[in-house]
């Protein structure tokens, strides 16, 4: 999957253009613990179907309900519900598998979904897909789907696509950062926007506990020189112990990556008794997306995750098999 043809870009528009004249219900669903290109790529696509005068948009997303603090303050967050009613068109974004969507996987087949989604570990669900594997996040897909729908950028709109853009690049910081994308940028700033404020929000705000956790979870990684590998864990005690949210963690794997000796940095973060969810990330040579489609996730070929049953142990030498294969 590479580029958006044309042909896949009038699908789509066309089939939105069609529900917002009817005021149909448009229902927007991404993955699973959304992330700030999740949430934002969603809001902006909804904000937008707004401003054409569609009424009737709700936004939701499977699982526990409730923002990461980095996210009450997103514009658009008034068309986030938690459950949603049956739509006539959904949007699906910054999810690449079913899985991702939870329950509302099921709405597929049953009513038209538009695939909003970048990931090279796209599974190919859904009826009228807008996948890019070249475009360094959703947002920056969606950006181009608000620009073809005509709708002009305003400056909730841009808080949402530069939220999502700068999360999935790292602040500018990896590959798929292309000039396009520094220009998309440069456009979501004359709206307005504070780009210290929105990444001092988003990235470099925390709860003083979660500053102590991240120090206990560096302290404990793991460097397998012979490997190239670097891993750390984050149980549910350790969140227990320091009073903090799951959120937190995201952007702990960015302390544990830096190490030189390894290629590949992982971390396992506990969702249940015998339940991780692991980030993988790799500095080039290693494709961790492909490790992660063999162990049930997805992802890029930098960074990619999947959710491991057992023990860290036992997960940790699932991937030094599938790193090997
Ligand atoms: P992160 O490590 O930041 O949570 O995720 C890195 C990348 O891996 C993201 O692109 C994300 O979509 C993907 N990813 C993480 N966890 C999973 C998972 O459980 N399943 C799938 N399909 N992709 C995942
Ligand atoms: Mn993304």
């Amino acid at each position: 999957m590479g580029e958006i043809t044309e042909d896949q870009w009038a699908a789509a528009t066309g089939a939105l253009r069609t529900a917002v004249a009817a005021d149909d219900r448009i229902l927007l669903v991404c993955h699973v613990t959304p992330d700030g290109d999740a949430l934002g790529s969603m809001l902006a696509v909804g904000q937008a179907l707004r401003k054409l005068g569609a009424t009737r948009v709700q936004a939701t997303f499977p699982g526990p309900s409730d923002l990461p603090a980095p996210f009450v303050a997103l514009p658009g967050l008034e068309l986030l519900v938690d459950s949603p009613e049956a739509p006539a068109l959904m949007v699906t974004l910054d999810a690449a598998a079913e899985s991702r969507l939870g329950s509302y996987a099921e709405l597929l087949g049953r009513v038209p979904s538009i695939v909003l989604d970048h990931h090279a570990s796209y599974t190919g669900f859904g009826d009228l897909p807008l996948v890019d594997s070249g475009a360094a996040a959703t947002a920056v897909v969606a950006a181009e789907l608000i620009a073809r729908l005509g709708v002009p950028l305003d400056r909730g709109i841009a808080e949402c696509l530069y939220i999502g853009v700068i999360t999935d690049t790292g602040s500018f910081k990896y590959a798929l950062t292309t000039p396009a994308v520094h220009r998309l940028a440069a456009d979501l700033l004359e709206t307005g926007l504070d780009p210290g404020e929105i990444s001092r929000r988003v990235f470099d705000t925390r709860p003083f506990g979660a500053v102590k956790l991240y120090g206990e979870v560096l302290g404990r990684a793991v460097l397998e020189p012979e490997n190239r590998l670097v891993w750390s864990t984050a149980s549910l005690a350790d969140l227990e112990r320091h009073q903090q949210a799951p959120y937190v963690l995201e952007g702990l794997i960015d302390g544990i990556r830096c190490a030189a000796e390894a290629d590949v940095a992982c971390l396992l973060k506990q969702v249940g008794p015998e339940e991780w969810s692991v980030s993988m990330r790799s500095r080039g040579s290693a494709d961790v997306s492909r490790v992660a489609v063999a162990l049930g996730g997805g992802g890029h070929r930098a960074a990619a995750g999947f959710t491991g049953r057992g023990t860290p142990a036992e997960i940790m030498d699932r991937i030094r098999d599938a790193l090997g294969e």
